[in-house]
């Protein structure tokens, strides 16, 4: 959306950062994806692009996305982080065939917030909820395989 983009190029004004072909193809590509990338699809999509952008460049610049509060690193165990441009409330599925990760819509889960606080003492100020299943496509997949 050219709002959400706007709302961006702004930000990053504010804050000081220079905009480049390469930054500003990173994160139009970003704001436009429902798909969560990994580093590794970013460097893909810019490849045709940008064939010589580095991985190093990608990086830089998440990071400067993220500090700026425009993008949301889901980290996970393996190193394998994905990144989120949608910044608004929202939880994930993730399916166990594929990797997708799929937003879907709920009231902040607060109770857990509570909860968490009241049995552990911490001053809790975020949480991260994930479930897990097979997404639509490996579905019919695995029932074509039958
Ligand atoms: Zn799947
Ligand atoms: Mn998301």
């Amino acid at each position: 959306m050219a709002s959400d983009l706007e709302h961006a190029l702004d930000q990053l004004k504010k804050i000081g950062v220079r905009m480049t072909p390469q930054r500003h193809a990173i994160l139009t590509y970003l704001l436009n994806t429902r798909v969560h990338p990994s580093v590794d699809e970013i460097y893909k999509s810019m490849e045709p692009k940008f064939p010589s952008m580095s991985i190093a460049t990608i990086y830089n610049n998440l990071k400067l996305f993220i500090d700026a509060d425009l993008v949301r690193e889901l980290t996970y165990g393996d190193g394998a982080s994905r990144y989120d441009a949608v910044m608004s409330d929202h939880y994930h599925a993730i399916c166990t065939e594929c990797g997708k990760i799929s937003d879907f819509e709920m009231p902040p889960q607060l109770d857990a917030e509570h909860k968490a606080h009241k049995e552990t003492g911490y001053q809790i100020h975020s949480h991260r909820l994930e479930v897990y299943g097979v997404c639509p496509h490996c579905s019919e997949m695995k029932a074509a395989k039958h």
